[in-house]
């Protein structure tokens, strides 16, 4: 669509095609050169060392559903979260599952605080699903995209970056970079929560 036009992205020529095909061609476009050869296949597909969920609805990013990750969960598998919900972008967290806080653990959190936010989301959830096109800010997309990648990068580099058990922020209009950390919640079943020496099998 025109709207997913912009700067270092996918290009006014892409409009009409599948999203996800323009920007396969756009990276192999910005890496000049020939692509590495795919690793000869022996036995099953090793799992993926980092999943980047970045979700066309924002609010699946700022409020991520448990389900959706339920799969990483289950199978050890990192990722991270980054996205822009109206005005507010985001960054993290990076969940290392059973060792970091988890959508699960995010969502208890927050109807720890507030009984109401369940309710609360379901509303927002629907009115999200009615509307055809979110507003987004694009130097704000544009550096929210830029800080998940170099976070990623770090991330299969071997280091731990900022993003890990922790959500950047940045709102408009002032756009201060916050972060806040993410904890572990107890009645999770991700177990992010138990320390790992006292981690006992039932
Ligand atoms: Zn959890």
């Amino acid at each position: 669509e025109a709207a997913d036009v912009a700067p270092g992205g996918l290009g006014p020529g892409c409009v009409g095609r599948l999203r996800a095909e323009a920007a396969g061609a756009l990276v192999r476009e910005s890496a000049p050169g020939r692509a590495p050869r795919a690793a000869e296949a022996e036995g099953p597909e090793p799992g993926l060392a980092l999943v980047v969920v970045a979700p066309r609805d924002g609010l699946q990013a700022w409020a991520p559903d448990p389900g959706g990750a339920a799969d990483w969960i289950a199978s050890g598998t990192p990722h991270l979260y980054a996205g822009v919900l109206e005005g507010t972008g985001v960054v993290g967290p990076l969940v290392l599952p059973g060792a970091t806080a988890c959508a699960g653990c995010m969502e208890r959190e927050r109807v720890d605080r507030d009984p109401a936010w369940p309710r609360m989301l379901v509303q927002w959830r629907s009115a999200h699903r009615r509307r055809t096109a979110a507003a987004c800010d694009l130097g704000l997309s544009t550096a929210v995209a830029g800080l998940a990648a170099a976070h990623a990068l770090s991330f299969l580099d071997g280091e731990l970056p900022a993003s890990t058990a922790s959500r950047w922020e940045a709102a408009l209009p002032a756009l201060h970079w916050d972060s806040s950390p993410v904890r572990p919640h107890p009645d999770c079943p991700c177990a992010a929560a138990v320390p790992s020496e006292q981690a006992v099998p039932s």
